[in-house]
């Protein structure tokens, strides 16, 4: 299958093997082979096709009749007498070999105990697991094979802070790796470190997270630990650390707020964190030197090391990571944490290819790999201890660090069945947890009915997804290419018909409908992907000067915070944030993606907009229905030349009978009357008190809301 010797041996099925033969050697050409069996002895096996290969290689296919002990090592002998480990390849794909070695146990890891260390590793295919305790005096002990290929060793002494890597004879070499479900590792994982998490107790704020009955009350408000405090004028002294989002009552150079306390004063309900875990391209010696977002895993259940006090100090990480989540809890916020289950930076240095190799990555029925990530390799989450590996990642992330949510990165890369068991086990853990995910359709190797994707979404009711509709067509289009082209709240009026259907979180028929219930659709115009939307007006809309961009940005802003589903925002939005026209910053500098709290203090007016819709959406149910069935005997619609009204209807008050949304993307006056007095609840200066009116003005580029009681 890698064709990178002379001569290769693959167990692809029981009993079938496939061979590869260099033809440098004898042609490529051999015929007899040998099974090799542990004990010594020989056993033909029969050729059962040949293939003269154009290329280096000719292939064969063979068979062996012999019971095959998995994990045992075996070796193929052609007629030259050359001889091979027999590997094995895509018989780990195959639905027998998860049945065989399935292990449910929630034991797998090491879990040390008051007087006592257990270690557990899942490797059916290797022969033998050494555990090498690299503290000195290092020392190495041999795994017991137990049953479903679990390795396990136990000592009787609690192992907390010491370094430890495996050795794994696999396929005829030996693997030397860090642990996949290690909880801690040295910097850049040079071995993984063994964490008693009730050694690294923090307090818990639990009690002070408010109720939340349904997903469309959160307000979510994505944010990187670097970028927060990134910033000389962030106030914050653990700049670019787990610790800088602790740090309450810092103050911008002009004494507004900044970090943390800028976050409780918008009122937002969740933070999302962008990756938190191990990632690769810090180098977490030199954290400062490099940048880069992280969306490129290494260990799933570790915190990122450059993220730390002190990334040499591998309790350290845990410890941040932990305080961090309290200290947002103790606000009242919760956190839902960015996951990276669809790739990982590299596979071939990857734990688990090393420990299981073919196992985990995805490859098509002739094995070549899946790369609908573009990132060069899929994780394969439909094999059943693939699913197990993701599912207990979360729930580690939800137990020790009390994580509230998940937004999964190109979640179409994964499937539904992971999905859903995900959402069910999240929700037994936390009944008011939230799963979203980016359900994009990825080109990965799985048939289209079980990808976890948008087109798919009927069949995962309680998961939502990144509404790219909303996106494209409230701001406009999002890619390079079409960066000029505007959406309805940047002035193309003819998307009013799909600003109505984004506005209802896409869920009802007659208009573009994608989703069943407005539940499923997390509305957006910016994240950290591509332009930001300042920077995207600045684009398409080059001809207005820059007062009207700023009521447009404000606009978009509204638009996301009243519609129906979850809101979204990216963070420094709601002060016009920049990144200088760069669509993609993963690894531009810090000065590019820091959070400007300058730029706040220019701002204050989209600041204070941002708040007041944020306190308008929080105070009216009306905008955070749960059902489409709802939305759908309430709402109806009007097109004015341009400008859109959007009417909810109550038969009871709620606390009114009537609500309006009037937006106006136009550069026109709209003037309405009604046929009595109406409340103005906000319009472009934020939310108002006690303004009454029966003939009423909609400004250009505004958004107003009015009720009647
Ligand atoms: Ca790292």
């Amino acid at each position: 299958m890698r064709k990178t010797v002379r001569f290769e041996a693959h167990l692809d099925d029981y009993g079938q093997i496939s061979i590869y033969l260099s033809r440098q050697f004898y042609n490529g050409k051999s015929d007899v082979f040998y099974l090799k069996k542990p004990d010594g002895s020989l056993s033909k096996c029969q050729i059962l096709s040949f293939e003269f290969s154009q290329g280096d290689y000719n292939k064969y296919m063979i068979q062996t009749l012999e019971h095959i002990e998995i994990g045992q090592p075996y070796e193929i002998t052609e007629e030259h007498g050359l001889k091979v480990p027999l590997q094995y390849s895509l018989i780990t794909k195959t639905a027998r070999f998860d049945h065989e070695f399935y292990y449910d146990g929630d034991d797998l890891g090491v879990h040390p105990l008051k007087d006592a260390t257990n270690f557990a590793l899942w490797a059916p295919t290797a022969s033998r697991v050494i555990l090498e305790m690299v503290d000195k005096p290092r020392r190495s002990y041999e795994m017991e094979r137990t049953e479903k290929g679990v390795f396990r060793h136990h000592s009787p002494t609690n192992l907390h802070g010491k370094k430890y890597l495996y050795n794994i004879l696999v396929n005829g070499s030996w693997n030397t790796t860090t642990d996949p479900v290690a909880r801690s590792a040295t910097s850049n994982n040079s071995a993984s470190v063994i964490i008693d998490y009730t050694q690294v107790e923090v307090e818990r704020f639990t009690q002070n997270l408010p109720v939340m009955e349904k997903v469309t009350d959160a307000i979510i408000y994505e944010l990187s630990i670097r970028d927060f405090s990134a910033q000389a004028e962030s106030g914050i002294s653990a700049k670019s650390q787990f610790l800088g989002l602790c740090e309450l009552n810092t103050k911008t150079p002009n004494g507004s707020r900044s970090g943390l306390s800028h976050i409780v004063d918008l009122g937002v309900t969740h933070v999302q964190i962008m990756p938190m875990f191990d990632f690769s391209t810090v180098d977490e010696d030199n954290p400062s030197t490099f940048y880069n977002w992280g969306y490129d895993p290494v260990q799933y259940n570790v915190p990122e090391g450059s993220f730390s006090s002190d990334p040499k100090d591998p309790i350290k990480r845990v410890l941040e990571a932990r305080t961090m989540i309290q200290a947002f809890h103790q606000q009242g916020i919760r956190v839902i944490m960015d996951v990276v289950y669809n790739h990982v930076y590299e596979m071939e240095s990857n734990a688990f290819e090393k420990v299981v190799p073919y196992y985990y990555f995805r490859r098509s029925s002739s094995g070549a790999l899946s790369n609908g990530s573009f990132c060069n390799n899929d994780v394969d989450s439909n094999r059943l201890m693939v699913r197990k590996f993701i599912l207990d990642s979360c729930k580690c992330w939800m137990e020790a660090y009390d994580i509230d949510g998940f937004r999964f990165d190109l979640m179409g890369v994964l499937d539904i069945d992971t999905m859903n068991a995900i959402e069910a086990q999240s929700k037994s853990l936390k009944p008011d947890s939230m799963i979203i995910g980016e359900g994009w359709n990825m080109p990965t190797s799985l048939p289209e009915e079980i990808k976890a994707n948008m087109g798919n979404q009927s069949k995962m009711p309680h998961i939502a997804h990144f509404n790219d509709f909303f996106r494209e067509h409230v701001k406009g289009r999002t890619s390079t290419n079409e960066i000029t082209m505007k959406g309805y709240c940047s002035g193309d009026v003819s998307f009013i018909d799909a600003m109505k259907a984004a506005m209802i979180g896409n869920c009802l028929p007659g208009l573009v409908k994608i989703f069943d219930q407005p539940t499923q659709s997390v509305n957006y115009v910016e994240c950290h992907d591509n332009h930001t939307s300042w920077d995207k007006l600045r684009e398409c809309c080059k001809e207005d000067p820059r007062e009207i961009r700023v009521k447009k940005h404000k606009l978009m802003i509204g638009s996301v915070l009243l519609a129906q589903g979850i809101p979204f925002l990216h963070s420094g939005q709601e002060f016009c944030r920049t990144k200088n026209g760069q669509h993609n910053s993963y690894r531009s500098s810090d000065a590019i993606n820091q959070i400007d709290w300058i730029r706040k203090e220019r701002h204050m007016d989209v600041v204070q907009y941002t708040k007041d819709m944020i306190a308008l959406r929080k105070r009216m149910p009306v905008f955070r229905m749960k059902t489409s069935a709802a939305i759908e005997k309430r709402v109806s619609f009007r097109n004015f030349d341009g400008m859109l009204v959007i009417h909810y209807m109550y038969e009871k008050k709620n606390p009114y009978h009537d609500v309006w949304i009037y937006i106006n993307p136009t550069n026109q006056i709209y003037y309405e009357r009604f046929d009595d007095y109406v409340e103005i609840l906000a319009n472009e200066a934020g939310l108002l008190e006690d303004v009454r009116a029966q003939n009423t003005t909609i400004n250009p580029y505004t958004l107003v809301v009015f009720a009647r009681k």
